[in-house]
């Protein structure tokens, strides 16, 4: 036996549980089409939802920033890689979320390794949805502080919780915004009511909603009307503004606290200027217009009723993201593979990212799709739904 049999092992298992996933490679830019493994197909499975990915204004802009400050940022932000660019961008991201202060750092995920340890120590409690994303419970395995998992977006077994543990003084609920894999909404107005009933901090994580969701793609809080009500918001540079990075915004002192002791920001190196860059560009424009945003939402109405349409069952989304329920792994792998050979790239999604028996294809729309794309793409979900007998 050799030292990696486990590994092997563990392969094999996913293998015969039909989760092992053969991931695919991308070798264009990331358009409405892209060309993968060599296939020119339809993409309906990037979080590139305002088709800023490879938009030439964002790419000018990363240029430029190159030929200024060059590629790296050489260190970490605490030590000498705080580049103008990073402030510019911080203030940009702080006005456009109409926080007082916000704090960019490299990833989505590092907000949230960022901010929850930081924040809870044992003698507090976190209030957190069981379907968070994977970001958010490594934050919270990453602290000592008590955890109360309540029921997804249920606020009356929140509320029990909160009654429950009203004598700890320090409490965080945490909650996505968005849920990244069925597409369905946090009740945010109702956790912020429970919230200052029981004296509790309000921290959501919009990385699906903005560039989505409120005016101009604000997020979250924007959409509800939340402000000054939902104590901190963070999210990623990733999805609608299609380059990479995460941001936190929020009260100043808290802001500040990260600035002072966050681990990925005094840890990891600074987000690159193109990055960066690319990412001022990508508020600039959506502070200018909502455009985009409005052809997103057109699109995913305009799909999804075809879908339901023709049958399928499309979940309880509230946004674009499009899940096309589909039960068993291999079933949803054997979807995708045929979309594929048809033209349409949409990713299967099994366990452990979504339940076991919930495995799907989630359709991700996007600005960049024309409706000629989508009549596309429906007709090939036509084909492979019967083929499969999903719809008849
Ligand atoms: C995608 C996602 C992240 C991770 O963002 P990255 O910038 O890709 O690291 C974090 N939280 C949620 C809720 C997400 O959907």
């Amino acid at each position: 036996m050799g030292k990696y049999a486990f590994v092997d092992a563990a392969l094999q298992e996913l293998r015969d549980q039909g989760l092992y996933n053969t991931i695919r490679t991308v070798e264009s830019s990331v358009g409405a089409w892209v060309v993968v493994d060599g296939r020119r197909v339809l993409n309906m499975c990037s979080n590139n939802y305002l088709g800023f990915a490879n938009d030439e204004r964002l790419c000018a802009a990363a240029h430029d920033a190159i030929n200024e400050y060059g590629v790296g940022p050489g260190a970490v932000r605490s030590i000498a890689g705080t580049m103008s660019l990073h402030i510019e961008l911080e203030r940009k991201i702080a006005a456009f979320k109409g926080a007082e202060a916000a704090l960019s750092v490299q990833s989505g995920l590092n907000t949230n390794l960022a901010t929850i340890p930081l924040l809870m120590g044992k003698e507090d409690v976190l209030f957190t949805d069981e379907l968070n994303h994977a970001s958010i419970i490594d934050g919270v395995r990453l602290t000592k502080a008590k955890r109360a998992i309540f029921p997804h977006r249920d606020v009356a077994a929140l509320a029990d919780l909160l009654e429950e543990n009203k004598q700890i003084e320090k409490k965080l609920i945490i909650t996505d915004g968005v849920f990244s894999m069925d597409g369905d909404l946090a009740p945010l107005p109702e956790i912020v009511e429970v919230a200052e009933r029981y004296g509790a901090m309000v921290m959501v994580d919009d990385a699906h909603g903005e560039g989505v969701l409120g005016s101009h793609g604000r997020g979250i809080v924007d959409h509800f009307g939340l402000h000054g009500r939902v104590d901190i918001e963070c999210g990623t540079m990733s999805k609608a503004f299609g380059v990479m990075g995460g941001y936190i915004a929020g009260p100043a002192s808290i802001i500040e606290y990260l600035r002072q002791r966050a681990r990925p920001f005094l840890f990891s190196s600074a987000a690159t200027p193109p990055d960066v860059a690319a990412c001022i560009a990508a508020i600039d424009i959506l502070t200018e217009t909502d455009a985009p945003v409005r052809k997103l939402w057109e699109n995913g109405d305009y799909f999804t009723k075809k879908l339901e349409d023709l049958g399928f069952d499309t979940g309880n989304s509230e946004t674009p993201i499009t899940p096309v329920m589909l039960g068993e792994a291999h079933l949803a792998w054997s979807f995708s593979k045929r979309l594929f050979e048809e033209g349409v790239f949409a990713t299967a999604i099994a366990f452990p990212t979504v339940p076991k028996g919930k495995a799907r294809i989630r359709v991700m729309l996007s600005a960049a799709h024309s409706q000629e794309d989508l009549d596309f793409a429906v007709d090939k979900f036509a084909i492979v739904g019967r083929e499969l007998g999903v719809i008849s």
